[in-house]
């Protein structure tokens, strides 16, 4: 398997490999030259975690599809018109002509996944008296979300994506972080009360972390840029 890569320079002290979206990152501290001991060491987990990536490629239809909780919808260009996140017809408007369309559909996601998110909370916080302070919501490079000392749980808007059973999860995850700081056994004998399957949903997570990058990167993609913009989603078969 021959997994494109990028090299990236930082002051770290050891060489490590990471996936930013999907793509493979080389982290060499300064003056590394050759990548090729740490893709050695690393190749069971780079060959896992393409294998993965390659069937969430495969499991997004087009550039034109994104979901919301699950459900399929399709991403149409106008010409004339808002953009928008339309319900009944499962579409999503984006304007040709308008610079901020993203940040729109952005901002109603957001809200979407806020009352979804506030219904879950006061599900659980009846049951289990789990209250948090404060709840966040961002598009997060590299957690579905967190918990804080402070009682606040910060939530990765790409949950929107997913079916509603696996963002019940998540937000219980980090409920259950209010009372249990990490994932000692207690923490996870909380959870199993509720999600027995959780490692099933742990790696299903895993999966849609990557689903989740192609479909949001699908709303960044202009058809008029075609040829040029989605290099990065469905042309990353290997050279
Ligand atoms: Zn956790």
């Amino acid at each position: 398997m021959n997994v494109p890569f990028e090299i990236v320079y930082r002051k770290v002290k050891y060489a490590r490999l990471e996936f930013k979206g999907l793509q493979l990152l080389v982290i060499l501290p300064f003056g590394v030259k050759d990548p090729s001991k740490v893709l050695e060491k690393g190749k069971v987990w780079i060959e896992r975690q393409w294998k993965i990536i390659q069937e969430a490629v495969k499991q997004v239809e087009s550039q034109y599809s994104f979901m919301i909780f699950g459900e399929p919808y399709t991403i149409e260009y106008i010409n004339n018109g808002y953009s928008r996140v339309s319900f009944t017809d499962k579409r999503i408007y984006l304007s040709y002509g308008d610079p901020k369309s993203y940040l729109k559909i952005h901002c109603q996601l957001k809200w979407i996944l806020k009352v979804k998110v506030e219904s879950i909370i006061g599900d659980y916080s009846l049951r289990f008296k789990f209250k948090p302070n404060r709840v966040f919501i961002w598009k997060q490079k590299t957690k579905w979300g967190s918990c804080s000392s402070k009682g606040n749980i910060t939530l990765n808007l790409k949950l929107v994506c997913l079916p509603e059973h696996m963002v019940r999860y998540v937000v219980f995850h980090e409920l259950t972080h209010l009372k249990f700081k990490g994932h000692s056994r207690e923490f996870w004998r909380t959870i199993n009360m509720e999600f027995p399957n959780h490692k099933e949903l742990e790696r299903e997570l895993h999966k849609y972390w990557f689903i989740t990058e192609i479909l949001f990167q699908n709303l960044t993609y202009y058809p008029q840029l075609k040829s040029t913009r989605y290099v990065g989603g469905h042309g990353m078969s290997s050279p």
